[in-house]
């Protein structure tokens, strides 16, 4: 039946999801699982505790989830993680989110390394683009960043997803001063070599790591734009993708170079969006914890979906005006990025 309504006239008649500051969500970021196989010095510690299984969603719970989200309006679903790729059977999952009636879109983000296997199979499963994280060119810098990682494959990754026919493939690179402060000229021109966009990513304090100190190594977006502006003036851009990125154009490339900086320009009264950690947690704000379980809903009340967009309603009154992170502070967000779902 659904397939022969006009999307205009099903956005029409879906309930909106609405917060008490009138912000509508309409995007919803799935974490399907909290497992990475790199271990970012930023994101994780070196030893990391993954959740048992019992604890997280099936993917049948995953789809019921979208399906929930979706039949309230939204629009736009990213599955991310931990690393989303090593989740078994995902294509499974993306081809079923595809479909759903209303969803204008389908994207991911990942660290590359599963995509020379999947790009293809991903894209056929209807993913429309793809956000790949790269913070160095360098192997021996890349592998201490991701402490795993073998940027190698990384760039095949690249190169099988922009085969596929993405209709976008982007980069983010999260900057660590003296760490990979140097190579932002470097990652520039490799998006603008492949007609890529790319966009840089502020450190965030989610999380305790011993690694670094996040106030010595903190780098702005301000100043990765005057590195970037030495060699390419950059002018900005209107186009905005609904998301925290603010993109800038270069005068000779259609390569746009975002910005997306949690501490030096807060977005949160643009927020249109909420996540869902791989154990069913909705989480209302990347910066705070306010949360309702989704998961005991699914199984107190297996199949019940009205029970399930219920509790989706309920929960937008719990979203918080806004985030405060602070460089120097301890981190008020104990949780990791892997497990809030980048
Ligand atoms: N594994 C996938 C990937 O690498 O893109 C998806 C999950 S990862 C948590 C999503 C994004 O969050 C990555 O671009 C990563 O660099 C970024 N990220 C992780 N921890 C961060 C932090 N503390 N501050 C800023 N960005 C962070």
């Amino acid at each position: 039946m659904n397939s022969v309504v006009p999307e205009t006239a099903r956005a029409q008649q879906a309930p909106a999801l609405v917060d008490r500051f009138g912000r509508r969500v309409d995007y919803v970021r799935i974490s399907v699982t909290d497992r990475c196989d790199f271990r970012c010095v930023y994101c994780m510690a070196e030893e990391m505790e993954f959740l048992p299984r019992r604890q997280i969603l099936s993917l049948e719970e995953l789809l019921a989830a979208a399906e929930a989200f979706v039949a309230l309006g939204v629009t736009k679903i990213r599955l991310t993680g931990g690393e989303p790729l090593v989740r078994q059977n995902i294509v499974w999952l993306a081809e079923r989110i595809a479909v759903l009636p209303g969803l204008r879109e389908l994207v991911l983000t990942t660290n590359g390394s599963q995509l020379p296997r999947l790009a293809e199979p991903l894209r056929a499963a209807g993913v429309k683009r793809v956000n790949i994280s790269l913070d160095s060119l360098d192997p021996a810098r890349f592998r201490q960043l991701t402490r795993t990682g073998d940027v190698a494959t990384v760039l095949a990754g690249i190169d099988a997803a922009r085969a596929a026919g993405f209709e976008r493939v982007k980069l983010n690179s999260v900057i660590l001063r003296g760490r990979n402060d140097d190579e932002v000229l470097a990652l520039v021109e490799f998006a603008r070599d492949r007609g890529l966009d790319i966009s840089f990513i502020e450190e965030m304090p989610l999380g305790h790591i011993d690694e670094h100190d996040r106030s010595e190594t903190f780098c702005s977006s301000d100043e990765l734009r005057t590195i970037i502006e030495t060699r390419y003036p950059l002018t900005p851009s209107i186009d905005s993708t609904g998301g925290p990125s603010r993109y800038w154009h270069m005068a000779d490339s259609a390569t746009r170079v975002g910005f997306i900086s949690p501490h030096t320009h807060n977005f949160c009264h643009l927020c249109n969006r909420v996540r869902l950690t791989v154990e069913g947690r909705l989480l209302l704000c990347l910066g705070n914890e306010h949360s309702a379980d989704l998961r005991a809903v699914m199984r107190d009340r297996p199949g019940d979906a009205e029970a399930l967009r219920a509790a989706i309603v309920a929960a937008m009154d719990l979203k918080p005006e806004r985030h405060h992170f602070e460089v120097s502070a301890e981190p008020q967000i104990v949780r990791f990025m892997n497990t809030t779902g980048g």
